[in-house]
């Protein structure tokens, strides 16, 4: 599937760049408007890139810095630009052919788009009353200066000829929804659990050291039913709450719950022996 984020960015920024052309202020706080959709436009179109790599849940969470932030985990170079090159290989006793560059992938940091969002966000809001108390008058002059350096560095990203190159080196299986998940052996060597982009089931991992082989087991739950013995099981990415999980041996009605447990740590007042109070049960399916 492919994504139109470049096209509405470079849309969005032509649009602020003739607003900030007009001079006037009501079209300046119209710029930054636009100039901040760019921004939205480039973060998407980034995580676009790694769709088969992002947890579900970091994509429901959308926020450009935790997106980012579990971006980089997958691909440390996920928010930075490099030039592309290429050459051909050495054929027999011919060497390999010159270098020849491509383009360069622009991207900008994670951190200055975090940064360059909030400052226009900043400048699309009416002042705050603590910014009226202290009776800060706009300093105009200053953010067209700031706005109009976020558009050249907009423009400079959006004006790069190659795009959504990943160059991850990883290691691909496939879920059981049949969409492919990549992660990088750096990511699962910290014991990271891999996460579905599309249905959000999780696999436990097991390698050993210098094997090439690699074994991934959906997570499930197990348990036994209570009036016939058999073993039930669900996949973690099936099972929510109150879900029904009757036993198709012997009909005994099921549903499935979830426990939360909580627990008090009291500081011991001084000179006395208390200790912390427990309570809770782990996860369990509830019969009935
Ligand atoms: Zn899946
Ligand atoms: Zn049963």
């Amino acid at each position: 599937m492919s994504y139109q984020y470049r096209d509405i960015a470079r849309q969005r920024l032509t649009k602020a760049k003739a607003l900030l052309a007009a001079g006037d202020e009501d079209s300046l706080t119209y710029a930054c408007l636009e100039a901040r959709k760019c921004v939205e436009a480039l973060a998407y179109d980034v995580l676009a890139y790694y769709l088969r790599d992002v947890s579900l849940k970091a994509m429901k969470l959308w926020q450009p810095d935790k997106v980012m932030k579990e971006l980089i985990q997958i691909d440390p170079g996920a928010d930075q630009s490099r030039i592309l090159s290429m050459q051909t290989e050495p054929v027999g006793s011919d060497p390999p052919g010159q270098w020849v560059t491509i383009g360069e992938d622009r991207r900008l940091s994670a951190q200055r788009a975090s940064k360059m969002y909030h400052q226009l966000g900043n400048y699309i809001h009416v002042p705050t009353i603590r910014q009226m108390e202290k009776s800060e008058p706009r300093d105009v002059s200053t953010i067209r200066k700031n706005v109009e350096q976020i558009v050249q560095e907009l423009d400079h990203v959006v004006a790069s000829t190659v795009w959504g190159v990943v160059l991850v080196d990883g290691i691909t299986f496939t879920c059981v929804c049949e969409t492919p998940i990549r992660r990088t052996q750096k990511f699962l060597d910290n014991g990271h659990q891999p996460q579905c982009g599309n249905c959000g089931q999780m696999f436990t991992v097991e390698h050993e050291n210098g094997s090439e082989d690699w074994y991934f087991g959906p997570v499930r739950f197990n348990w036994f039913c209570d009036q016939c013995g058999i073993e039930r099981e669900i996949l973690q990415s099936k099972a929510e709450l109150g879900l029904d999980v009757s036993c198709p041996a012997c009909g005994l009605h099921a549903i499935l719950g979830s426990i939360t447990s909580w627990r008090v740590k009291q500081d011991k007042p001084d000179g006395a022996k208390t200790s912390p109070r427990q309570s809770g049960a782990s996860p369990d399916c509830a019969g009935s």
